[in-house]
């Protein structure tokens, strides 16, 4: 056996065990648990003020109706009709309602415990600081921040308030995702080799924020791509160590400067595992996660839609049952923040910063053509 065959047996296995402790811990995760017979006991609730009441809070808001363990009990928002709307539909008083000025009073209430981030990009570092200094746990939609800077002084400002801070990565707690992260970890595939991720949709309305980089941050990278960076780290379950990128633009006119249309990029695993990738925003029906090691493979497509998610691996179809996938992470969450549960794949501020220093290279990569190098641990 080679050096380098012993170093990647090295790295599976240790990827493998660390992987494998939530599993011997002596708690089953809430979604292991039965679900039907839980009910929402007071004190074990996640009250959940949704600041930004756009498209996929209202997802979020709706899924959350199903949850055993997490509740709207706040809104924050700029408009108030808005607030009267969904504070009627959602039972939400007024006294819990908020807008962006005046949001730094949930700090004296006693009804919130954490606050939600459904915002454009750009404004998540400023409204989770407030929030942290409020003294509430921050959970934030993706991408955590617009560059890793950013992402950093997130991570600074909830430590120092003492609270918690989750990215809404709600693929980490889906069913068959898991399955396949299970039989990775349990060798069913050898060693990885291949990670293949096709994250992308046509864009329309030329005048959304997605397609301004004041409030995006940049383009399809920041909204879409993100789907293959992160999956591409807990599909092959290892962090990256370079990454090449190579960008095209075919429409100047609606891509403007610094907002990226498409962009290829690869990735370097310390295992040998490399991942080729592609981010659109010009191309439909691109959502497909493909792996292959070597004594299997496994394929997610959709991979990352709001589901049903499906896949299959060498051994056959995934058959895990769909649930709405802001339920479950929505009930998680509330375990992880409430009793301190570890999740098999981590949904903290760390992994978000993880995915905006990977963004930084891979825009940086794209200028120059050349590999950058990623140190993504301290
Ligand atoms: P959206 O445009 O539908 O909603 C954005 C909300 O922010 C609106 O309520 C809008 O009024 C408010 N807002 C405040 N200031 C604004 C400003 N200056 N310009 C525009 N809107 C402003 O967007 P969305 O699709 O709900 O996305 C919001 C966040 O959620 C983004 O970070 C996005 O990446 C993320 N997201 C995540 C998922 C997921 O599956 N995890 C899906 C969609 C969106």
């Amino acid at each position: 056996m080679t050096l380098d065959h012993l170093r990647r047996n090295f790295l599976q296995k240790l990827v493998a065990s660390a992987a494998a402790v939530p599993l011997l811990s002596p708690y089953r995760t809430f979604a292991q648990a039965d679900r039907a017979s839980t009910g929402s006991h007071p004190g074990t609730t996640l009250r959940v003020a949704l600041m930004g009441l756009g498209s996929y809070a209202a997802r979020v808001a709706e899924a959350m109706q199903s949850c055993k363990r997490a509740k709207v009990t706040g809104l924050i928002s700029g408009t108030p009709s808005k607030l009267q709307e969904w504070g009627t539909k959602y039972g939400v008083p007024e006294k819990s309602r908020y807008n962006y000025d005046n949001f730094d009073r949930i700090k004296d209430d006693a009804d919130i415990d954490a606050v939600y981030i459904i915002t454009p990009n750009a404004q998540h570092r400023d409204q989770a600081i407030r929030v942290a200094k409020a003294g509430k746990h921050v959970i934030c939609e993706k991408p955590m921040a617009v560059n890793a800077k950013e992402g950093q002084e997130m991570l600074d400002a909830c430590a120092e308030a003492g609270v918690k801070l989750l990215v809404g990565y709600r693929l980490h707690f889906e069913p068959k995702t898991l399955e396949v992260i299970r039989m990775r970890n349990a060798g069913d595939f050898g060693n990885i080799l291949f990670f293949q991720g096709l994250s992308g949709f046509r864009i329309g309305d030329p005048s959304q924020w997605r397609l301004d980089k004041a409030l995006a941050g940049g383009g399809s990278l920041m909204d879409i791509g993100i789907y293959a960076i992160n999956g591409a780290r807990y599909m092959v379950g290892e962090d990256p160590v370079w990454v090449t990128a190579q960008q095209t633009k075919t429409d100047p006119v609606k891509f403007k400067e610094g907002v990226d249309e498409t962009i290829q990029f690869q990735l370097g695993f310390p295992s040998g595992a490399v991942a080729s990738c592609l981010s659109t925003y010009q191309m439909n029906h691109l959502d497909r996660f493909f792996m292959t090691g070597e004594r299997g493979f496994a394929e997610l497509r959709p991979a990352t839609g709001y589901g049903p998610i499906q896949g299959r691996t060498h051994k056959g179809e995934l058959t895990q049952p769909h649930a709405m996938h802001q339920t479950i992470q929505m009930d998680e969450m509330a375990g992880i923040l409430l009793d301190g549960n570890t999740p098999v794949v981590p949904v903290d501020g760390e992994e978000g910063l993880k995915d905006l220093k990977i963004i930084d290279a891979i825009y940086a990569a794209s200028e120059t053509g050349g590999r950058r190098q990623l140190r993504l641990s301290k």
